[in-house]
């Protein structure tokens, strides 16, 4: 039988740990995640969320002979009511060999479902995720770090790209250099992380200050760094404003920049680097993660 790119796991609250005042590891184990396949780094994941009961309306997502375009139609046409919640997540540790893994929860309260289910959550809850099957032909994407022949690379995001973050700067190989910087919403998130020796980490604890203001200002004040430095700068270019997310393949310049958080400083800072430093678009990925006052769309 072959198998599609994507499938969804069942599995099961197995740990919870409290990693800092913002941030909630849940450990999911089931037997299903023998077959995760995944090369770690920022590898999204959906969690489909269950209803209060543990369940999960079954518009076929189990069924291993359907693809997800297939299922997720049905979910789409569902009424509200029975329509539960996806929300895009990283895997923070894929472990298929013990059938783990770890996903990291930037917690903000309980407005939004995901969220509030990771508050809450208990050993044993049902949780339901659907990621790369390893034994699929046809690799499933969802990794967006592909800095190429890159030496030099920028990584900033918030909260939500902690995780990814993290799992990115654990890949990195002694030799690259470059600048680390992860908002965060107070000093005691700030969590251990090793990097390589030419790779600067900053972990920006934004206190009192508006989302994205810190970031912002780091990854300005780096770029004054990178001019003072004399890096070549490109002609300035036009971007699009209403683009949330642009993932290239590095262009081989030797610069490589990812940038992934609130889509609006996202945005504005992706422009920023094109337009205002003349870094070319192709060596820039960046995601707009979650947008302030909006809900997700799945
Ligand atoms: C590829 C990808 C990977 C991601 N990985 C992670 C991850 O590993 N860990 C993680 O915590 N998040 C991650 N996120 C972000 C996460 O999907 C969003 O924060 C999502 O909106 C959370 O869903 P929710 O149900 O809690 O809130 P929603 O129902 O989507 O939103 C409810 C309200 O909360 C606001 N909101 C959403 N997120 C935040 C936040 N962090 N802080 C303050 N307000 C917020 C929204 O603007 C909205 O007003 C990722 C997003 C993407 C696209």
């Amino acid at each position: 039988m072959s198998h599609h790119p994507y499938r969804t796991f069942r599995t099961t609250v197995a740990r919870i740990t409290a990693l800092s005042p913002s941030f909630t590891r849940i450990t999911l184990a089931g037997d299903d995640l023998a077959h995760f396949g995944t090369d770690g780094l920022d590898q999204r994941i959906k969690l489909i969320i269950p209803f209060a009961d543990g369940t999960i309306t079954d518009v076929g997502q189990f069924d291993e002979t359907q693809s997800m375009t297939d299922w997720y139609r049905r979910w789409r046409e569902l009424p509200d009511e029975l329509r539960n919640p996806i929300r895009t997540y990283t895997i923070r540790s894929p472990r298929p060999g013990d059938r783990e893994i770890d996903v990291d929860f930037a917690l903000h309260g309980t407005e939004g479902p995901a969220s509030a289910w990771a508050g809450g959550a208990g050993v044993g809850d049902p949780m339901f995720v659907v990621g790369p099957d390893s034994r699929a032909e046809a690799p499933g994407g969802g990794i967006e770090w592909k800095p190429g022949t890159a030496t030099s690379v920028l990584i900033a995001g918030d909260e939500t790209a902690m995780p990814a973050i993290c799992s990115i700067v654990e890949s990195l190989h002694d030799g690259i250099t470059g600048d680390v910087c992860i908002e965060v919403p107070t000093e005691s998130d700030a969590l251990p992380l090793s990097a390589p020796d030419g790779v600067r980490v900053t972990w920006l604890a934004r206190g009192g200050a508006a989302h994205g203001v810190r970031l912002s200002a780091a990854v300005h004040a780096w770029g004054r760094e990178r001019a003072a430095a004399s890096a070549p700068g490109t002609a300035l270019a036009e971007t699009d404003p209403d683009v949330l997310w642009d993932v290239p393949e590095a262009v081989g310049s030797g610069e490589y920049a990812w940038l992934a958080g609130e889509a609006g400083t996202i945005t504005a800072l992706r422009r920023h680097l094109v337009r205002d430093l003349g870094i070319d678009r192709r060596s820039i990925a960046f995601m707009g993660y979650w947008r302030q006052g909006r809900a997700e769309a799945s």
